[in-house]
Order: C-alpha cells, then sequence, then structure tokens
C-alpha cells in the first residue's frame, strides 16, 4: 500500500518543534517521498527545509494535512542507518533533532532562506517609495533596511491582498559542473561540414571520424584529444557536430598528492597488535581495542595495516583524527598509503569542497575517509574498522549543541557495524583507560619506540629560583643554555608557550586599571601586531589606549606572556636564530599551519615557538631539543580534569623530541616542580599517572567513577539566571537517587558573557535512568524558561567545568 502521509522534521531548533510533523503527499510526489529526503514543506505562514523522517498511510492528526511541496533529493542524503543515529545522537546529547541531521551533513545542504516581496495587485504602487520598489519587477527581494513607515506600509499592504511576502528556500548543495560536449547522434562528419581553409575545423571534423569518442569530455579534454582549441570545440557545438551539455566535476580539496608508499614491515610489538585488530575485522566482532603506545611506537603503521585488511575484505574504513590542521603528517601518511581511495573532511575546506569529498563517501567512491570529530558521521557503508587517533583529545567533543563525543558516536556505528573501534593514544584519556581496566575495552600496548629510540631524558627547572635582577622571567638560564647548543650544532629546537588561560593584558601601572570586555566578565587580550584589544569570548575590539581612562595617566603597560612577546624575548636571547611562531594568530589564514610547519620541516628555521597546537602529532626527525615555558598554567584552572590535561600535554610534547636518529633532550619550566603530574610527565610514565589520578578521582567522586551532567542556565538578567536555576535545581532533585550528587547552582566563573549571564548544575551520579527522560521533560513543559528568555544546555559528560 502507498503511504500517504510523511512525518518531517522541520527546520526550527525549539523544544516545542522537535518532533515530526505530518504532511501529506501529493500523487505528483508519491515516488520521490522516501524517509531520508530534504522537502520544502509549509509551517506556519513560512515555507520551511525538513528532513522526512518516515511514512504511514494513516494520519494521527485528523484535520486537514498540508502537503509536502517540493523534494529537494534524488535519492536519501541520509540513509537508514544514518537517520537512525541521528535520532540516538539527539536523545543521548539532549539535542534537537533538527540540530543533529544537520550536523551529520555538509554544510552546503543546510537551508539558506531568503524573502521577497511580490506585488499581485493589478494597479502597481503610483507614487513615492512603493512605486520606486517594484518599478523593473513585481518580484523583489525583501529590503535589507526598512524604516518603521516601511514596515507599516508593508503589512498594510499584505493586509488589503496587494502584496505577498514569500520564503524562498535555496538549495546550496550543487555539484561543481563543467561543459562538456558529447557527440550529436546521427550528425554526418564529412570535410563539407566546414570551409575547407578552416584547418582547425578540419582536423578537428577529421579526428572525430578516425577517432571517435563515447560518452563525454569536458571542453578542455576534447580539445587537447583532437589538438585543437576550446574555441574550435565551441564552433563544433554551434555547427551542431556536438552537443554541449555538463558534467560533475569534482573541487579538488588537496593540492598535494604525496608519493605511494609502502607498508612497512612491523615490529613484534606492532605485529602482535595488528594481529588483534585485524582479526576482530575479519571476524566482524564490535570490539573496542585500546592502544596505548608512547610517543613514537608505530601506532600509525599499525592503523595503516588495519585499514588495508578492512579493503581487502570488501569494507570500509573511517579514521578520525583531532584537528586536520595540527595533523598534516597523519593525513600525509594515510594519502601516501591509500592515494585516491581517501576522503579527507577538514574545516579548511569551503563548503563545496566539503560537499564533494561528502558525495565521492556516499557514491562509495572514496572507502577510506579521514577526518576531525564530525567525520564519525560521514556516509560510509559497510565500515570494517573506525580509528580514532589520540583519543584523549578534547576537541572530539562539541563544546556546543548537539553537545556529541565523536568516540560514543564511533562506538554506537560500530555495534550496528559489526566492526572494531581502535581508540589509540600514548595518554588515554581516564575513562578509556578505566574502561580497558574493567575489560570493557581489550587493552593493546606498544611499550617501545620503534628502533629502540631511547625516550628523551627530561630535565625539570624550578622557576622559582629563577629570579634576580639580570634573568629573564620567561626563560632560565639552562634552557637559555640548550638553545645555544642546539643552534650551534644546527639541529631544531621546539619550545611549547601553554597559553591556556593565560593572555597579555593591558594594565594602568598608575592605578591598577586593567582593560576588561563591556561585554563580559573578562580582561581584553592584547594583539600588538593589529594595535587592538580584543575580547576572545564576544569578538569585542577596541584599539589599545594610549591613557588610562580611569586616571589619565600614559602608563599603560602590557603584562602577561603572549607568543609574541616570548618571541620578541627569544630574538634578544638568540639573535641569529631564525624562529617561526605558531599560534591563533599566525596562522589564522587558511593553510596558514601547514605553511608553517612546511617551512620548519625543510629546516627554514631553527626554533618553532607555539601554543598547544604543535604539541600534537609532529614528527620532525630534526628535533633535538624540546623546551616547555610554563608548564604550570592548566594546573591552576578550576577543572577536575587539570592535572590530566596537564600530564597528557607535557607527555605529548616532550614526545617530539630525539625521533630520529640523533637522541634528543627536553626541558620543562615550572613553579610546581614536585607536582605528580609533571613529575610522571617527565618519565613518560602513564601507568603511574593513571593509578594516583584514579585515587583522586574517586576520593572526589569524579568520573571515571562517576558520571556527570551539566546544565548551564543563561538569560539576560541575572536576577532571572539566579532564581530559574534554583527552581531547575529544586525540580531536579526528586528525580534523583539517594547516590546522586548535585553541585551549585553556582555562577560560572566567567559569570557574564555578550550580556548574557551563566549559572551552572553539576549533577554527578552512577546510576539514573530516569534522569535523561526528566531532564528532558523539565525543559519542554517550562513556559517560565520560555517566557524570560532563559536558555538552558544539557551537556552529558563535559569536557570543561568552570
Ligand atoms: P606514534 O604514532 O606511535 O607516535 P609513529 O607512527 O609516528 O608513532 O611512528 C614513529 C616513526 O617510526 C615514524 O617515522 C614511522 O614512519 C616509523 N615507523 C613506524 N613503524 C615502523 C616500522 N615497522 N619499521 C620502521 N619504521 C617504522
Ligand atoms: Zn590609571
Ligand atoms: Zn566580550
Amino acid at each position: 500500500m502507498m503511504a500517504q502521509t510523511a512525518q518531517v522534521i522541520v527546520d526550527v531548533a525549539t523544544r516545542q518543534t522537535d518532533q515530526p510533523y505530518d504532511y501529506a503527499i501529493p500523487e505528483t510526489l508519491a515516488d520521490q517521498v522516501e524517509p531520508g529526503v530534504r522537502v520544502i514543506v509549509p509551517f506556519g505562514r513560512r515555507k520551511l527545509q525538513g528532513f522526512v523522517v518516515g511514512l504511514s498511510d494513516t494520519a494521527a492528526f485528523d484535520g486537514k494535512l498540508k502537503a509536502i511541496e517540493q523534494v529537494l533529493d534524488l535519492t536519501p542524503v541520509l540513509d537508514p542507518e544514518l537517520l537512525a543515529l541521528s535520532k540516538w545522537v539527539a536523545t543521548t546529547t539532549f539535542s534537537f533533532w533538527i540540530a543533529t541531521m544537520q550536523t551529520m551533513l555538509p554544510a552546503a545542504m543546510r537551508a539558506k532562506y531568503d524573502r521577497t516581496l511580490t506585488w499581485t495587485a493589478d494597479e502597481k504602487p503610483a507614487d513615492g517609495w512603493g512605486q520606486a520598489l517594484f518599478r523593473h519587477a513585481r518580484t523583489v527581494p525583501y529590503p535589507d533596511t526598512l524604516t518603521a513607515a516601511q514596515t507599516r506600509q508593508l503589512r498594510a499592504w499584505v493586509k488589503a491582498d496587494q502584496l505577498t511576502v514569500d520564503y524562498i528556500v535555496h538549495n546550496r548543495a550543487k555539484a561543481k559542473t563543467q561543459k562538456a560536449v558529447k557527440l550529436a547522434p546521427g550528425k554526418a562528419l564529412t570535410s563539407a561540414a566546414a570551409p575547407k581553409n578552416a584547418k582547425a575545423q578540419q582536423k578537428l571534423l577529421t579526428g572525430l571520424q578516425t577517432k571517435p569518442f563515447t560518452g563525454v569530455l569536458t571542453q578542455p579534454v576534447a580539445a587537447a584529444r583532437y589538438g585543437v582549441s576550446v574555441a574550435t570545440v565551441r564552433l563544433a557545438e554551434k555547427a551542431g557536430w556536438l552537443q554541449s551539455t555538463t558534467v560533475n566535476i569534482r573541487r579538488n580539496p588537496l593540492a598535494i598528492r604525496p608519493e605511494r608508499d609502502q607498508p612497512k614491515r612491523l615490529t613484534a610489538d606492532q605485529q602482535q597488535a595488528a594481529d588483534q585488530f585485524v582479526a576482530a575485522v575479519a571476524a566482524k566482532t564490535p570490539q573496542t581495542f585500546l592502544l596505548e603506545g608512547v610517543t613514537g611506537s608505530g601506532k600509525t603503521e599499525v592503523y595503516l595495516q588495519t585499514i588495508q585488511a578492512a579493503l581487502d575484505d570488501g569494507r570500509t574504513a573511517l579514521m578520525l583524527v583531532p584537528e586536520i590542521a595540527l595533523t598534516p603528517q597523519m593525513v600525509h601518511r594515510v594519502l601516501a598509503r591509500f592515494g585516491d581511495a581517501v576522503a579527507v573532511l577538514h574545516s579548511g575546506l569551503s563548503d563545496g569542497e566539503k560537499f564533494d569529498e561528502w558525495r565521492r563517501i556516499q557514491r562509495g567512491e572514496a572507502r577510506i575517509v579521514v577526518g576531525a570529530r564530525s567525520a564519525v558521521f560521514a556516509p560510509l557503508a559497510n565500515i570494517g574498522v573506525i580509528i580514532i587517533d589520540e583519543e584523549h583529545e578534547t576537541s572530539y567533543k562539541q563544546d556546543e549543541a548537539p553537545r556529541y563525543h565523536a568516540r560514543n558516536v564511533a562506538l554506537h556505528r560500530a555495534k550496528t557495524f559489526h566492526c572494531p573501534v581502535i581508540l589509540g593514544s600514548a595518554t588515554p584519556s581516564l575513562e578509556s583507560r578505566a574502561r580497558a581496566e574493567k575489560g570493557v575495552y581489550t587493552l593493546v600496548r606498544l611499550p617501545e619506540r620503534i628502533n629502540d629510540r631511547p625516550l628523551p631524558p627530561v630535565h625539570i627547572i624550578d622557576m622559582r629560583k629563577n629570579s634576580g635582577a639580570r634573568v629573564q622571567p620567561d626563560f632560565s638560564p639552562e634552557l637559555v643554555a640548550a638553545l645555544e647548543n642546539t643552534l650551534a650544532k644546527h639541529e631544531q629546537s621546539v619550545l611549547l608557550l601553554n597559553r591556556r588561560g593565560y593572555s597579555a593584558q593591558a594594565m594602568c601601572r598608575n592605578c591598577g586599571w586593567i582593560a576588561r570586555c563591556p561585554n563580559c566578565d573578562i580582561s581584553l587580550t592584547v594583539h600588538r601586531a593589529a594595535r587592538k584589544l580584543v575580547c576572545h569570548y564576544c569578538g569585542h575590539e577596541e584599539p589599545i589606549p594610549t591613557r588610562c581612562p580611569v586616571c589619565n595617566s600614559d602608563k599603560i603597560r602590557f603584562f602577561g606572556t603572549g607568543t609574541e612577546k616570548v618571541e620578541d624575548t627569544l630574538q634578544k636571547i638568540l639573535p641569529t636564530a631564525r624562529i617561526l611562531r605558531m599560534d591563533a594568530d599566525s596562522t589564522r589564514k587558511k593553510g596558514g599551519h601547514a605553511r608553517i610547519l612546511n617551512a620548519f620541516g625543510k629546516g627554514q628555521a631553527d626554533i618553532l615557538l607555539g601554543t598547544q597546537m604543535i604539541a600534537k602529532g609532529l614528527d620532525f626527525p630534526t628535533v633535538t631539543l624540546v623546551g616547555v615555558i610554563n608548564a604550570d598554567t592548566a594546573l591552576g584552572m578550576p577543572d577536575f580534569r587539570a592535572s590530566e590535561r596537564t600530564f597528557q600535554l607535557l607527555t605529548q610534547v616532550a614526545g617530539r623530541a630525539g625521533r630520529g636518529s640523533k637522541p634528543g633532550s627536553v626541558i620543562i619550566q615550572t613553579y610546581n616542580p614536585d607536582h605528580y603530574a609533571i613529575q610522571l610527565a617527565a618519565r613518560q610514565d602513564y601507568e603511574g599517572f593513571f593509578r594516583r589520578e584514579m585515587r583522586l578521582r574517586h576520593q572526589g567522586k569524579y568520573p571515571p567513577y562517576y558520571y556527570t551532567v551539566l546544565l548551564t542556565i543563561s538569560a539576560p538578567s541575572e536576577t532571572v539566571t539566579a532564581q530559574e536555576s534554583y527552581r531547575i535545581a529544586g525540580d531536579l532533585k526528586p528525580l534523583l537517587s539517594q547516590t546522586a550528587i548535585v553541585l551549585g547552582p553556582t555562577p560560572r566563573s566567567i559569570t557574564r558573557i555578550n550580556n548574557r549571564y551563566y549559572y551552572q548544575i553539576l549533577v554527578k551520579f552512577k546510576k539514573e535512568p530516569a534522569l535523561g527522560r526528566g531532564l528532558h521533560n523539565l525543559l519542554t513543559n517550562s513556559q517560565a524558561l520560555l517566557k524570560n528568555k532563559v536558555q538552558v544546555a544539557i551537556d552529558f559528560e563535559p569536557q570543561q567545568i568552570m
């Protein structure tokens, strides 16, 4: 029986509309409407894009149904697996279903709406502004700026049935096309078809007769094939010898196509790991492995050989990396092994390029996907293995709605596809390591570096002793000596400036005034090169003042350590050193990371100075010295993961030294030389850190012993924010068992951002089956929240608690 009703999720992200709506399927569209296609439907007075999520032959709604107006896709953009996944993600992350579907698709598929005005009455406005507006056409774009009087006028016309406002939904998801030609059927191509003296045309005619082609050629390819110009091909089209057509072409997202490499002979440890992974691929077991391998232990080669096994089995592979821009070498290695079978999804691509890559995956042309967080939704069928490299990285968790963790999504997809998941890291998250301890994940270790290269010796420098008039505050004599030494040997150094919660500020030395953001409770950051003060939360910018706005003194000074300032100092200490700086500013332009890393890799600089970005994935055999300027800044953060983050960062960055044949060394400057996170990172002792930190988490009732849910309540008024927060906490407590712990409400450490106030409630629990549903109901049914412009964000297992 033919379905008559479609269930559609419309493009309005509110709790009230977060449910499928029934629409009638007109006869003419009956064969096109199926689950997973995008449609355009009327919704109230508007027209909206929506997704068909189901079909039925009876409508729950017994009134007259509105009908679907248009079907946007010829084939579903979400196959049944992805459609089910979108629903699962929405439920488990407390997000709107429409938001998860949009997150799963390339941005080009997101609806863009335009409004138009159409004059419908016979007589156009005779004079004034209306006459000018409709002078050339009856339908015009909705004006960008309207005065109140003009708006009133428009409303009057609408009321009088003289004018309509229409919403046009644009489908931006278009393939890029190029002009092409095919042979015109039944056309006699003799030399008489063109003038005798038209040499090029005669040449083309002869070519078409002696060397005809089948199918379609783009104009330039056709021209090249017959040794004529594109202009001649166009003439041939005009003459009717060739028919013009278009072909879809692929925007080329990767300028570099590295040379192919061959699988390496695995070491015994690597082999033993790969054997287990390959066996799970073959057996189709949705087993999760935790590959704990020290930096430089050859995890990547194991990934690549496991991917090969999945391909050999006729299946596909998904590989997630923290951030492509920061891990170009990893992408390079996958491309070198698998070439064109790889699709790369990363934030540096334009919307069009992303859309092209997405289609190559959907059509089965790309069987390996490498990408950052959102690539976990890649439309791969028949997945044989999912790999998550650097699985501890926080970037796998999206910190805005939908707040999904790519690892959880991967585990869910693996269950559907019956395939293994490999989580790899030198410093696994405590959550994953604890699961391996309990046997939920299978622990596989690579304890040695490739070729028995020793881990570099680490020297901890106590910066409390680095005082006195003659010393540089950011550079201990030991670090300076090591940098000089490395420079003298013509080797390279990497210097990490840990900037989390740390930046340069403008202060008045006379009265202590500090430049603050007018919209947020945070001080402004000095950007010296651009001569600006910038708010890193709301984007507010202002010039650096020359006089204090409070006391009018001209003693405005900068303090705090920005990368630019450290670069200045460093250049003064080492005048001959060639320094490359890598931070948010120097990498803002497209391809900025790659450019800097390339230059450094080619030996065009002696020192790479950068923020956290340099800690990851770099594999430069020429680096023999790694220095950490300030190991402590992350330790001071009011977050229970502060030690874990510090340990991870220091271990990762220390692993950058001595990866080649020359031995390396590491210098860590700190004000907390005895802190266990720093001590254990210096020894690269992950297991020691894990045991120690687990005891503390147990005492503090934190993950992985407890689950956490963070509610963030915000409103333009602080009183309302506080009131609603207390009300929600009050409503929440009866839903919870005795073992759950509710912390707060408390104002967030940065209470005001962009003129909204933020309060938080943290719930810690072991098992609360009713919590999800309860939270959902509490928010859906709350009219008070709606009325008072209150927003509530729910974050399950938040990565940042501040
Ligand atoms: P990890 O990802 O564990 O930090 P990598 O995969 O970057 O380690 O490997 C470190 C280095 O060792 C790389 O330069 C890699 O090419 C090399 N390597 C890996 N496996 C082998 C092997 N089996 N034989 C020789 N060299 C290898
Ligand atoms: Zn002042
Ligand atoms: Zn601000």
